[in-house]
């Protein structure tokens, strides 16, 4: 049978009780509920009492460890700056922990490898998406100095690394995005941009003072 999750909010609400011994729950402490909203006990009143936490970042551990448990209390925290609840790890049976560690011993070797494989075809994704991408700019942008689209192309695979747009049809890039590449590219490369940040004048400033110069750039490229 699957394991039922439940949350454990590390409250930030400062008027919650709990609904089975009645007690406050202070900012900061275990909420067991659905939702912050929903009406929910304390962590004495829990079934959590005695389960053990798991720290997040392994995720072999993590699911393994909740299909033996009993019960998954997921332990949440609210990030204030992001506004939103983030995972702080999971409350689990210390045998199920045991459990999980012996099966992740077991096949450490064949996880390794998968994970090395599933790294190679990534590289190989990246480099094929550097690319598409240089060619793109190259096409949108045919006098720009030789090699220079793939510098651009490079840096801005870094910079969005993650992102949605190397997940989606590599060959079908935005000319919007190819633009702001290359006038990212230009301004730091091109101009003197950077030099002229720390001496009191404004990010907005500086832009608009080199947008002639961009723009000249961007023309002469094309
Ligand atoms: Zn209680």
């Amino acid at each position: 049978m699957a394991t039922i999750s439940q949350n454990i909010f590390l409250t930030k609400k400062e008027k919650l009780s709990c609904k089975t011994c009645g007690r406050r729950i202070s900012l900061g402490k275990s909420f067991v509920a659905e939702s912050e909203d929903h009406k929910g006990t304390c962590f004495g009143c829990s079934p959590f009492v005695g389960y053990v936490m798991l720290p997040p970042g392994d995720a072999a551990m993590t699911r393994r460890s909740k299909k033996h448990s009993t019960l998954c209390g997921v332990v949440l925290a609210w990030n204030q700056r992001r506004k939103r609840y983030e995972r702080r790890g999971q409350l689990v049976e210390e045998e199920a922990i045991e459990k999980a560690r012996l099966e992740c011993e077991k096949d450490q070797a064949a996880r390794d490898l998968k994970n090395k494989k599933a790294a190679i075809i990534r590289a190989q994704k990246d480099r094929e998406y550097i690319a598409d991408f240089a060619m793109a700019i190259r096409e949108r942008y045919p006098n720009c100095p030789p090699k220079r689209e793939l510098d651009i192309a490079i840096h801005s695979c870094e910079k969005h690394s993650g992102r949605v747009g190397r997940t989606a049809d590599a060959k079908q890039f935005d000319p919007k995005m190819i633009d702001l590449a290359v006038t990212a590219h230009i301004r730091h490369k091109e101009t003197n941009y950077d030099a002229q940040f720390g001496k009191g004048k404004r990010k907005k400033e500086i832009r608009s003072d080199i947008q002639s110069d961009v723009s000249a750039i961007l023309r002469k490229w094309q």
